[in-house]
C-alpha cells in the first residue's frame, strides 16, 4: 500500500502526494498557481485592493485569497486593505499575526525554550549513582 497516495481536495481524484503537506493533485495545483499568479498580478496592478475585492474581480476563493496571505506569499499594501491578526483583530496585511504578536510570540517561544534547556540531566558519574541506590 502506498501511504501517499491521497484524494486531491480540489478535483477529488486519486494522486501520489510528492510531501505530507500536498493537498492537490499535480493538474490542480498547476491550476492554483496559474490562479495565484493571476491574484498576484492584480494586486501588483491593484495596490489599494482587499480581499473580498480580490475574490470578486478574480473569481476566486476569499479563503484562497487569506491562504496566500497567511503564508506570506501574496501582501496587500492599501490603506484599510487588510485582514485580522489570527491572534488579537489588529489589521495585517502579510503573514498571521500583526508585528506585535509575532514579536510576542517569537519571546514566548524563547522562553519556552529556555527551562528546557536548565532541565538538561547533570552528567552523572556511576559512581555518585550507585551510591543513592537503597536496598
Ligand atoms: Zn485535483
Ligand atoms: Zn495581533
Amino acid at each position: 500500500m502506498d501511504l501517499n497516495l491521497k484524494n486531491c481536495k480540489e478535483c477529488g481524484r486519486m494522486f501520489k502526494a510528492a510531501s505530507r503537506m500536498q493537498r492537490l493533485c499535480e493538474r490542480c495545483r498547476e491550476n492554483e498557481d496559474k490562479i495565484f499568479l493571476k491574484v498576484r498580478e492584480f494586486i501588483y496592478d491593484n495596490p489599494s485592493t482587499n480581499v473580498m475585492e480580490v475574490s470578486e474581480e478574480m473569481n476566486v476563493d476569499e479563503e484562497l485569497v487569506l491562504k496566500w496571505l497567511r503564508e506570506g506569499r501574496l501582501k496587500l499594501k492599501g490603506e484599510g486593505s487588510g485582514y485580522p491578526c489570527e491572534k488579537c483583530g489588529e489589521t495585517i496585511q502579510t503573514g498571521r499575526f500583526c508585528g506585535a504578536c509575532s514579536h510576542a510570540m517569537s519571546n514566548e517561544l524563547k522562553a519556552g525554550f529556555a527551562p528546557k534547556q536548565e532541565e538538561k540531566p547533570k552528567k552523572k558519574s556511576k559512581g555518585a549513582d550507585r551510591m543513592h541506590i537503597k536496598r
